[in-house]
């Protein structure tokens, strides 16, 4: 592919197998962590991964991050919006820390990434950003609003940027994932889990190369844009 790839929160989870995944197709990635320090090593060690510190809930890190990669780089091909983090929580328990953390984390991060790399894009005439939503923005989830919040309007940013950046040459889509197998799920007991999978019509979780494999075709696509992709084993079809 010979693509330079920035991906948000690569260190662990779904992030981590998208950094391998397209690294092993001889691009370069940019897999930016938090506080994962050793497995964002390991990433740059056994796959030559560059790897950047930055907290994406923090603007000037967000714009910090662009800066470092088109630099370095000269120019970013694809975006991929993926750090993200939840927390379940009934609306009245929620606070106004709760919510700043979420939606900076998930959202406004994404919209600060989205901006500062469609200046470039821009210029180059093309571009592919692919934004990790979901299922819970698509049909929202009890006790986790501020998360649906979140990824419903990652969803938004996709479709008003597909129209803005289209005629730029560039792409953006969502992934909405169902429940994939990462430590984002570690709060779900056992049988939970196994009640999970029954209400699955493919009867199993997802695992993070599902959606790799997604975010690999949709770079090489060139007719796709706008979309929210579901890739949840048909636990919701829309
Ligand atoms: P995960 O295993 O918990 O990994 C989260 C990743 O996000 C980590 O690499 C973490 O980095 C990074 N991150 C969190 N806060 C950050 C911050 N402030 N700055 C920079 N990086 C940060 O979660 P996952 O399941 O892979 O989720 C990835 C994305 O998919 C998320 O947006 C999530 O909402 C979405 N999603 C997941 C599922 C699922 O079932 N797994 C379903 C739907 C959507 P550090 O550890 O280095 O801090």
């Amino acid at each position: 592919m010979n693509k330079v790839i920035l991906i948000t929160g690569a260190s662990r989870g779904i992030g981590r197998e998208i950094a391998i995944t397209l690294a092993k197709e001889k691009n370069i990635i940019i897999a930016n962590y938090n506080k994962s320090e050793n497995k964002a090593k390991e990433l740059k060690e056994k796959y030559n991964i560059d790897i950047y510190k930055t907290d994406i809930s923090q603007e000037t890190q967000c714009r910090e991050l662009v800066k470092y990669t088109l630099n370095k780089y000269k120019k970013i091909d694809v975006l991929i919006n993926n750090a993200g983090i939840d927390k379940n929580q009934l609306i009245t328990e929620v606070t106004k820390k709760d919510w700043d953390n979420i939606i900076n984390t998930n959202l406004y991060s994404a919209f600060i990434m989205c901006q500062e790399t469609a200046r470039n894009m821009i210029q180059n005439k093309k571009g592919c950003i692919i934004n990790i939503s979901s299922i819970w923005g698509q049909v929202g989830a009890s006790m986790e609003v501020v998360y649906s919040i979140s990824k419903a309007g990652m969803d938004g940013l996709t479709k008003s940027l597909a129209k803005e950046l289209g005629p730029s040459g560039i792409r953006v889509n969502s992934i909405a994932p169902g429940f994939i197998n990462t430590d984002i799920n570690n709060i779900y007991s056992e049988e939970e889990i196994t009640q999970i999978k029954e209400e699955i019509p493919l009867q199993k979780l997802g695992n993070t190369i599902d959606i790799a494999k997604c975010v690999k075709w949709l770079i090489e696509d060139e007719y796709t844009t706008g979309q929210v992709i579901s890739v949840n084993g048909g636990w919701v079809i829309t």
